[in-house]
Formats: C-alpha cells, sequence, structure tokens
C-alpha cells in the first residue's frame, strides 16, 4: 500500500493558538481540517466572521480542485490533457490565467518550473502506487514533449488585472500534459487570502500541504509563529518566522520519493532538463512572499519553491540575486547548513535550531 507522506514543510502553531484563546476569551478561534488537492489542509480563523470564513474557504478549495485537478474528469485541466493533438479545448479564464502565469513562471526560471512536465511525472509515478524508472530511451522521447511552447493559452490572460470573465481557448501538443501540482495549491491559498480579507478577520492561517499563508496577528496581537520542518525530524523544525500577511511555501524531496530496487532514492520533483528526478543538493526550499505584493503571492511562492529546488543551491542564490525584491527564501542545505535571507533577520528564531544558520549576503 501507497505510504502516506504529509507534505507539512511549514506548519503553523494553530492548535496552540485555539487553545489559548478559548482559555482566556480573548477572541475566539475557528478551526478547520479537511483533506482536499491530495493533502491535509489546516485552516484557523481569528474574528467575528471566522466560522463563515472557514466555510467560504472549503467551498471555494473545493471549487479549485474540481477546476485544476488532473485526475477529477471534466476539470479544466483533465479536458485540456484529453484534447491533447486535437484542436484545443475552451478553459475559463481563470484556468487559462493560472496557466500562462505558469508559461511566464517556466520562462522566468529558464525551464525548471515547468507545468508541461506531466509525461515525465507520469512514467515516474512517484507519487503513485507504482513508482518505476523509466528507460533511458523512455525518458529521452518523453523530453521532447515538455516545454512551454507546447502549451498554446491566450498570453493576455496573464496581464489582466481582473480574472478574464470569458472562456479562453487553449491547445496542448500530441502527446503533452500539464500538471498543476507545483502551483495549484498556492494559487488556492492566494485564493484563501482573498476570503480572508473579505471576512475582515482580525487573524488567520491557512496550511495546505506546504503552502502556508498567515494573516493578521493571533489573539494576542502577536505575528504567527511559521516552523520550517526539519528534513531530519518529521516532528521538529528547523526554524521559525514570525510573520503577519505572509506566504511560506515549502518544497523539498523528503517526503514524497520512493527507493528504487538497487536503492536509489528518487524524489517526485522532476528536473525539467534531464527528465531525472531533480539531484538536488537542497533538502529543502522554503519561499517567503508577502500579500502586500499582490494577489499572486501565494502562487509565485509555490513555482518559485518548486523551481529552486530544482536549480540547487547556486542556481537558488543566483536567483534570488536577480529577483531579490520578489521574495525571501530559507535554504536547507544536504550538508547541514541553513540559509536564509535578510530580509527575514528580524522574523527568524534560529535559537535551539540543529543547523548553522548563515544570512546570504
Ligand atoms: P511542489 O510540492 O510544489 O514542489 O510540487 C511538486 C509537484 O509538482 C510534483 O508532485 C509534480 O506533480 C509537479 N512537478 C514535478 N516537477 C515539477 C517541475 N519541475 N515543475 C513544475 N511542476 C513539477
Ligand atoms: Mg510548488
Amino acid at each position: 500500500m501507497r505510504k502516506l507522506r504529509l507534505r507539512i514543510g511549514a506548519l503553523v502553531s494553530a492548535a496552540a493558538l485555539a487553545l489559548s484563546l478559548t482559555a482566556c476569551g480573548a477572541a475566539k478561534a475557528e478551526t478547520l481540517d479537511i483533506f482536499a488537492m491530495d493533502t491535509y489542509m489546516s485552516l484557523v480563523a481569528v474574528g467575528s466572521g471566522g466560522y463563515d470564513a472557514l466555510q467560504t474557504a472549503a467551498v471555494e478549495i473545493n471549487r479549485l480542485e474540481a477546476l485544476l485537478s488532473r485526475t477529477k474528469d471534466g476539470s479544466d485541466v483533465s479536458r485540456l490533457n484529453a484534447s491533447a493533438g486535437g484542436e484545443g479545448v475552451t478553459l475559463s479564464g481563470e484556468t487559462a490565467a493560472l496557466l500562462a502565469l505558469a508559461k511566464d513562471c517556466a520562462d522566468r526560471t529558464a525551464g525548471a518550473f515547468d507545468v508541461t512536465v506531466a509525461p515525465l511525472v507520469d512514467a515516474w509515478g512517484i507519487t503513485t502506487d507504482t513508482p518505476r524508472v523509466p528507460a533511458q530511451s523512455e525518458i529521452e522521447a518523453l523530453l521532447t514533449l515538455v516545454g512551454g511552447e507546447h502549451l498554446t493559452v491566450d498570453d493576455s490572460a496573464l496581464h489582466s488585472s481582473q480574472l478574464p470573465p470569458e472562456d479562453v481557448a487553449a491547445a496542448l501538443d500530441a502527446g503533452c500534459a500539464v500538471d498543476l501540482g507545483g502551483i495549484a495549491k498556492g494559487y488556492a491559498s492566494d485564493r484563501v487570502a482573498d476570503i480572508f480579507e473579505k471576512y475582515q478577520l482580525t487573524g488567520g492561517t491557512v496550511s495546505l500541504g506546504g503552502n502556508v499563508y498567515v494573516c493578521g496577528t493571533t489573539g494576542e496581537g502577536k505575528p504567527w509563529n511559521v516552523a520550517i520542518q526539519d528534513p531530519n525530524d518529521s516532528d521538529g523544525f528547523a526554524v521559525r518566522l514570525r510573520l503577519s500577511d505572509a506566504f511560506v511555501v515549502t518544497s523539498g524531496g523528503y517526503q514524497r520519493y520512493f527507493t528504487a530496487p538497487d536503492g536509489t532514492v528518487y524524489q517526485h520533483i522532476i528536473d525539467p532538463a534531464t527528465g531525472y528526478p531533480a539531484r538536488s543538493d537542497l533538502v529543502s526550499v522554503s519561499i517567503v512572499t508577502y500579500r502586500a505584493g499582490g494577489d499572486r503571492q501565494g502562487t509565485m511562492a509555490d513555482a518559485y519553491s518548486t523551481a529552486l529546488y530544482v536549480m540547487g543551491e547556486a542556481g537558488a542564490a543566483a536567483f534570488w540575486q536577480a529577483h531579490r525584491s520578489d521574495f525571501d527564501m530559507v535554504l536547507i542545505t544536504g550538508d547541514g547548513r541553513l540559509l536564509y535571507t535578510p530580509g527575514l533577520a528580524d522574523t527568524i528564531e534560529t535559537d535551539g535550531s540543529a543547523y548553522a544558520c548563515q544570512v546570504i549576503a
């Protein structure tokens, strides 16, 4: 049977918060746990509209899963993949905008993040019950199907400040497919952030399998504590970040992987340049973005966490240098170092960390 591995790269101390609030009566915290998008999700809302905000968020997450899942019949992504090689298909403007953003991310990350990697994700089957090591010839054949040029979608969807309401035409080349597994939960976190804002919560947290959003403050008026999981200790954390109105998205190879008969461990993030699971010198990448930057900050953080894991330490550092005003990050290396960007200096709690913590200059 498939071993269940939770993606909980970052955790919010939500349970502790709920208890303390109930005890002192300072503010009412509502909590909700759901399973969606193939992962466990936890939501907390502080404020008078908390219950309604969480119900609305759950409906929204289920709506997005029905739109973006590869495995649900009739989803936009299923219909797009089924249409590959044909005339194309009409997608909701929302899906088209997300695909256009994904293509843009592929350009920005020089292809390290690429949703057209789906045929290779399938061939390896790392997160399925039947993972395998494909033959080199099969990998080379599938690599010809990977690349943004195989996906046609109206790019104006990307630049529209409002989601385009009309249906948008999209097409995929024969044999190609898209997999939004590296970005959909980040997108969902952006939409939950919208809902929390609409309900004017004083505070809230969302943890969607490695994608965390914290808004406002705890009932005691303090920033939230977001723990970056220790890849070597599933019960421990490497560092904690004190944050408000921020996304923390973690990618790593330590929770979804399979061990081949020859003992080689293959994790679930594919390097689109080689067609193999990335052999990163990083064990985890956490990207931090800020809600003040707009309504796609969770989505961007999700795409970047996947991409920078593929890039490895040197590539991730260079990418951050080129985009340093866009995000902060925490990298944990295979040789036991923890690197963080200077923007986190005032929010990171490194005391007691098992890692040698250094600021990236
Ligand atoms: P994440 O956990 O956000 O890093 O996303 C990993 C998931 O995204 C995988 O389980 C695949 O479904 C998909 N994926 C794997 N490799 C890539 C890649 N290089 N670019 C985009 N998506 C990917
Ligand atoms: Mg991702």
